[in-house]
């Protein structure tokens, strides 16, 4: 059993472990996986396209191998000199025999032939005596040449197919080829691979966080449960076993004779009672409130006698911690729409945390006054007070804070939600300032009965 506990216990962190762990080798796997396929598609987008170029090179090759023919130089202007019209027998340059197009729709069969559709390029000839003497280019190559940085360079020869013997010597054209944003298109190409894993590891933390979040929520509400079994079988067991020994007192012979023992013994089970009615009556109205059945007597109220009456109630708690009661009540105006019962039960859990969360020597302090159409009263104790984390979950149902060394005071945590409860169909406010070790101060904001009409 002890062994299943202590599992049980560290289950949750070691899940919690093991996922982070997976989670983490997941997204550094993919981030390796993702560097190493990138470099794999630069390198094969590389070589694809020099084939295509080497391809486009060869067939113009042979266009470079057919014929000598009859070179006339193009003039701009019409000179009909003899001397004008030197004519020789040289092969024709890849410009001459074709036009931009043609080249560009060559490359871009040729690119199409090895999946890469998408891929933009710029090309240019070279002249055959120098490869910085271009021949022919297309629209944007002239910029894209000089970005060395971002762009790939392909240059192939076009060597005539000549067969001749004067294979080797004959200078030979260039057809460069240039895919600018080399890396930028190769990313493109992954674009969706990448969205899609980002989206899945994104759907993956998501759910993770989910799990986290939902069992850290099962481990709380299973911690409040057994605290709130815990405290439960203390309010009961207290009273019962008082009351047990009470009765039998009452079954002994001598008390039996002594009418004033009789009466102080019933007056304990009385009182015992009473205590348990109470615990049961928090209990019943919570699950009330969970069902939001809050059964409500809405009526025009003074506040002045309720807080009086309330506080009524706890003058033997005070004698017994010491306590004395500061009342200022200066509201001109004390009407409220209210249902009398659920508020002075409200007013009344104010008062008993006040006297509960205090050593001895209490001093409480009442006021109530008006501001515009409110009725304000503030309920100020000289208690063990609370800590921010405590004033923030205050309202929270069943949340208590740590007892220890502060406080070992028991309760069910339900008071303070019961209080939010009531006031917000009050359509009021609650405001709680705090200083541990100092002192607590709960300022309740409801309007006046004229306003709400
Ligand atoms: P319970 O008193 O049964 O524990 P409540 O809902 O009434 O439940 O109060 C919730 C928690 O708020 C208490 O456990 C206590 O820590 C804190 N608290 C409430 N009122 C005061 C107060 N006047 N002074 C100090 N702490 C308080």
């Amino acid at each position: 059993m002890l062994l299943y506990l202590w599992a049980m216990k560290k289950i949750f962190p070691l899940i919690i472990l093991l996922i982070t762990l997976s989670l983490l080798g997941i997204i550094v796997l993919q981030v390796s996986w993702f560097r190493d396929m990138i470099i794999l598609r630069q390198q094969q987008l590389y070589s694809k396209a020099e084939e295509a170029t080497t391809e486009v090179a060869l067939e113009l090759s042979k266009q470079a191998s057919s014929a000598p023919y009859l070179k006339i130089p193009r003039k701009p202007n019409l000179s009909l000199l003899p001397e004008d019209y030197p004519m020789s027998f040289e092969r024709p340059t890849i410009s001459q025999h074709y036009s931009n197009f043609e080249i560009r729709e060559k490359l871009q069969r040729s690119f199409n032939l090895r999946n890469l559709k998408e891929v933009q390029f710029e090309f240019a000839i070279a002249s055959n005596s120098n490869l910085y003497n271009i021949e022919m280019q297309s629209e944007n190559f002239r910029t894209e040449v000089l970005d060395e940085v971002h762009n790939k360079q392909i240059i192939v020869p076009v060597v005539p197919d000549t067969g001749s013997l004067l294979e080797g010597l004959v200078p030979y054209e260039h057809l460069i080829v240039i895919v600018p944003d080399f890396k930028t298109q190769v990313w493109q190409s992954l674009m969706w691979m990448i969205v899609g894993a980002l989206a899945f590891t994104i759907i993956i933390l998501a759910a993770f966080a989910l799990t986290v979040y939902t069992l850290l929520r099962q481990k709380k509400l299973s911690e409040i449960k057994s605290d709130f079994i815990n405290n439960m079988t203390h309010e009961f067991k207290t009273p019962l076993a008082t009351i047990s020994l009470a009765v039998d007192a009452l079954k002994n012979d001598k008390v039996q004779q002594n009418p004033e023992k009789m009466q102080y013994f019933s007056g304990i089970i009385k009182e015992e009672n009473k205590r348990m009615n109470k615990h049961v009556e928090t209990i019943l109205q919570a699950a009330l409130l969970d069902r939001q059945e809050l059964n409500l007597d809405m009526k025009k109220v003074k506040a002045t006698p309720i807080i009086e009456k309330a506080l009524n109630n706890y003058q033997l708690q005070l004698q017994d911690k010491n306590g004395k009661v500061e009342m200022h009540l200066k509201a001109k105006n004390d009407e409220i729409i209210a249902d009398e019962n659920h508020f002075t039960n409200m007013i009344s859990n104010l008062f008993d945390n006040a006297i509960k969360y205090s050593k001895d020597n209490i001093c409480i302090k009442v006021f109530t006054w008006n501001t515009g159409k409110f009725l304000q009263i503030k309920i100020e104790d000289n208690g063990i007070g609370m800590n921010k984390e405590t004033t923030k979950r205050i309202f929270e149902k069943f949340y208590r804070a740590h007892t220890g060394n502060i406080h070992n005071v028991k309760g069910f945590g339900l008071g303070m939600s019961y209080v939010k409860t009531v006031i917000d169909v009050h359509k009021g406010r609650i405001k709680v300032d705090s200083t541990l070790g100092k002192g607590s101060c709960f300022t309740v904001e409801v309007p006046l009965a004229d306003e709400e009409q």
